[in-house]
């Protein structure tokens, strides 16, 4: 048995590369990574081509091991470089997210010490770091010192953590789950409604409650429906309201809404995945005035504090509802330290996850070692270029724009002389895609067809802007000259 535990360990000792094989290997990544950084703004935002069909055997797993070179070689064409290129500054589309290089350099360091950030005691300074960040983010928004939050993978997750803590702390039952009432609007995000099915509330009645003509949720509609459905019999829960819609940026009136909230004793979830960052800056903290007074709220630094994929926020007013709805034991745990001190509060007792990575470190480090200025300056220029855009837009001929955007989206279509209006915005979209210079999207607001320019990347500038404008304008003569 002794040979065949040695005989083992020399067939597992690749897991367990020296440290000049480790540091080739590292070279060729770092590399691989500087030569990726290096082409992208020459790269298309997105490649119009579908992707050539590489054959199956070089995602397959094999016995076989590969040479690192090889597999750098071979994932540039079949995985980095092709469709959407997030981080690309012509990269207009959805809500555009861009991976700071310095969060890299973190991730790469939270992978090595892989501290355990789930429960305190494994690694009190990883927890301590997640949770300065999340005493930072409660400071931001208005919060009071009891209000805390976990750090999530995303804004998916962390609303259904808020939507959870909101059925628990007013004691829902499954038996009412019927009788319930959720307020939201036709632009509230769809994982929204997803949550709460996850969270079992499914039957739930969905208020839909008009919006105004800023795509806002229409304050008095939702103070109406709010009394119809008592006066029903029905009992109503929650507002789900949002701070930068995915659509179109709207903010919808929080002080407000949150009046309504605290006089019908209503939770408050805001949902800024994407608009609540922008409190950092002036004129987006103006904006988002009453955030504070809401009970629980997500923001996506994978969004508008330029992380890479794979970091959300849930905030919770009173930290302990957040625990209440979350917190479990078990017999093997039993180590951990105890929860009388709330300073001590581990990750896992605030959320679905255990097992979870150190997620904060990228933030915290990005945050720490650029200081908070040159964020709080781009999501500035964010707001400044997308009131840019609108102004240019509307000026350009048959263009017609929405409203005066409130944070980074603005909306648009083009109507042409003659013919169907859906048609050729979806044919000028399509010459925009082909063209890859740079990369916008589509939706559906009132039922119309509306193309849409996201600003949201850190590496999107006004030269970018004048492209996508220019483009635009180009693209739209040619589409119409071919009908
Ligand atoms: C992106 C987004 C979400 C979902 O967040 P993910 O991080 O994609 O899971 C929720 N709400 C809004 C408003 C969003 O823009």
């Amino acid at each position: 048995m002794i040979e065949r535990i040695k005989e083992l360990r020399r067939q597992a000792s690749p897991l367990e590369p020296d440290a000049a094989w480790r540091s080739q290997m590292q070279n060729q990544v770092m590399g691989y990574a500087d030569r990726f950084l290096a082409d992208l703004p020459g790269m298309p935002a997105f490649f119009a081509q579908a992707p050539h069909d590489a054959p199956q055997s070089g995602f397959s797993i094999a016995e076989a091991a590969t040479p690192l070179d090889q597999l750098l070689a071979w994932l540039a064409p079949n995985v980095d470089r092709q469709r959407l290129m997030l981080g690309h500054a012509g990269n207009l589309s959805f809500i555009p997210e861009s991976g700071l290089h310095v969060a890299a350099l973190a991730d790469y360091l939270a992978s090595i010490s892989n501290k355990y950030a789930g429960v305190y005691f494994a690694a009190p300074g990883a927890i301590r770091v997640e949770r300065s960040l999340l005493r930072w983010m409660a400071g931001l928004v208005g919060y009071p010192d009891g209000a805390s939050g976990d750090l999530t993978s995303g804004g998916s997750i962390a609303n259904l953590v808020g939507i959870v803590t909101a059925r628990d702390a007013h004691r829902l039952k499954a038996d009412q789950f019927a009788k319930t009432v959720v307020y939201l609007s036709a632009q509230t995000h769809h994982s929204a409604a997803k949550a709460l099915r996850i969270a079992g509330l499914g039957e739930a009645v969905q208020r839909h409650v008009p919006l105004d003509e800023f795509h806002r949720m229409d304050v008095p509609s939702l103070m109406a429906a709010i009394e119809q459905d008592r006066a029903a019999g029905l009992n109503p829960w929650l507002i789900i309201a949002t701070a930068g819609t995915t659509d179109t940026g709207a903010v919808d009136p929080l002080e407000q809404i949150a009046h309504v909230a605290k006089s019908n004793d209503l939770w408050l979830h805001v949902d800024g995945a994407y608009g609540a960052p922008f409190v950092l800056c002036p004129p987006g903290k103006q904006l988002m005035a009453g955030l504070e007074r809401s009970d629980s709220l997500i923001m996506d630094p994978h969004k508008s504090l330029f992380m890479p994929l794979g970091l959300g926020a849930v905030l919770v007013r009173d930290v302990y509802k957040l625990r209440d709805a979350h917190y479990y034991d078990a017999g093997y745990l039993q180590d951990r330290d105890s929860l009388g001190d709330p300073a001590q509060i581990s990750p896992a007792d605030l959320s679905p996850e255990l097992t979870r990575p150190f997620r904060g470190l990228r933030l915290w480090m990005s945050l720490k070692l650029l200081g908070v200025g040159p964020f709080r300056a781009a999501l500035e220029e964010k707001m400044l270029l997308a009131r840019y855009a609108h102004r240019r837009l509307s000026e350009l001929d048959r263009f017609e724009v929405g409203v005066e955007p409130d944070l980074s989206i603005v909306t648009f279509r083009y109507i042409p002389e003659r013919g169907d209006v859906e048609a050729f915005n979806r044919l000028l979209l399509k010459a925009i895609q082909d063209d890859g210079r740079i990369y916008i999207s589509s939706t559906q607001i009132d039922g119309r067809f509306t193309l849409r320019l996201a600003i949201l990347g850190f590496r999107t500038h006004l030269e970018t802007v004048d492209l996508a404008l220019s483009l635009l304008a180009e693209k739209a003569r040619l589409v119409a000259d071919t009908i």
